[in-house]
């Protein structure tokens, strides 16, 4: 128990534009908009957290403002901010579903743990593996030649991670685009594939089979997110490791996922599992059954960016890297004080107490979509 209790919950709702529409095999995305929680205890501190949305993929940026301002607000106002699983186990119970609202609230009360103990949120949970991770940055924008230029100014920034979004404008465009990648960038480039379940399980073996002569690290969701033991066979058959990213969201999936053997690799979100520490535990059913895990992230500011750096940063073992690329190179502005770490391709892990990132109220103030609540 801490001498601290939280005193006021405000949600504020923001959209940010962004540089170019990206798109993927479940539609167009043209800007951030997601869910900023502000915490505030009777002692003065504020912890933040951000429940980042994808409509066609989990939920809406407002069933998650309502989830945290109506449904999980009296859970938490008076309640002391250290007791972090108390409280997410009684938000599980509070409202079924909506891991991005819990994800945010589980982000805010670690960023206050961290603030009143002194420790980072990866060293609460666990302890920093890392101190820096690779980025990577999708390769998204129906207008390829302004992916080019972007590619190549990433490139002289020292990113040496693409992931290609596939699945949205046919199979032939998506050929063009990786051998034009293979053949500018040579080995160096680690190129990856994401189909954001754009293919069909009809088509699904053979336009993979196409793409693996530009030798892809891996490929991301072939298939629909409920196809799972249709992800499963395309694993079984294909050489190059698939990914799952839809079909996996907390530790239900994950242990499903195992025991048919769904996947190589797991995408590790906290929007997905309801927070870092679920995350954690997604994680620990894909290392007993030796499944790699990637850092993925939504459509978010370097709030959200931080706390993934945290997960990413407690777990034993990462060989795939992460995406927190949205800050730098996506979002027309963010929201932090300072800017979210990547420097020469490489994403470093926030240092200083809880997130170890600060918002700026006037950032908040100038994309906000309505008055906050609370
Ligand atoms: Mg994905």
């Amino acid at each position: 128990m801490s001498d601290h209790r939280i005193e006021q919950l405000r949600v504020h709702r923001i959209n940010i534009p962004g540089k170019a529409v990206h798109s993927h095999g479940i539609g167009d995305v043209a800007g951030i908009h997601t869910v900023i929680l502000e915490l505030i205890t009777d002692t003065g501190l504020t912890g933040w957290g951000e429940a980042a949305t994808w409509p066609a993929f989990t939920g809406t940026a407002e069933a998650a403002l309502a989830a945290l301002h109506v449904y999980l607000r009296p859970h938490i106002v008076g309640a002391d901010p250290v007791q972090v699983e108390p409280l997410m186990k009684t938000a599980e119970t509070a409202v079924v579903g909506h891991p991005e609202a819990k994800a945010a609230l589980e982000m805010a009360l670690l960023d206050l743990a961290g603030k009143i103990s002194g420790l980072s949120v990866s060293e609460l949970v666990g302890g920093r593996m890392r101190e820096d991770m690779g980025l990577s940055f999708s390769v998204a924008n129906p207008d390829f030649g302004k992916d080019l230029e972007d590619v190549a100014e990433m490139w002289a920034d020292g990113v040496r991670i693409f992931k290609i979004k596939t699945g949205f404008r046919g199979h032939d465009f998506d050929l063009m685009r990786l051998e034009r990648l293979r053949a500018d960038y040579g080995a160096e480039a680690d190129l990856r594939i994401d189909y954001n379940q754009g293919l069909t399980a009809f088509d699904a073996v053979r336009h993979i089979r196409d793409l693996e002569a530009f030798r892809p690290t891996f490929v991301e969701q072939p298939v629909k997110m409920h196809e799972r033991e249709t992800l499963a066979h395309i694993a079984h058959v294909i050489d190059t490791p698939i990914m799952a990213d839809e079909s996996v969201f907390g530790v239900r999936e994950a242990l499903y996922g195992v025991q048919i053997r769904m996947a190589d690799i797991f995408s590790l979100k906290v929007f997905k599992a309801g927070g870092i520490r679920r995350a954690l535990e997604v994680a620990a059913i894909a290392r007993a059954a030796g499944i790699e895990v990637y850092g993925g992230c939504m459509f978010e500011t370097g709030l959200a960016h931080a706390a993934g750096a945290h997960l990413m940063a407690a777990l034993p073992e990462l060989r795939l890297d992460c995406e927190f690329y949205m800050s730098r190179y996506y979002a027309a502005e963010d929201i932090l004080t300072a800017p979210f770490p990547v420097e020469a391709g490489r994403v470093h892990v926030p240092k200083g107490p809880g997130l170890g990132v600060e918002v700026d109220p006037a950032q908040l103030a100038k994309y906000a979509v309505e008055p906050a609540l609370g």
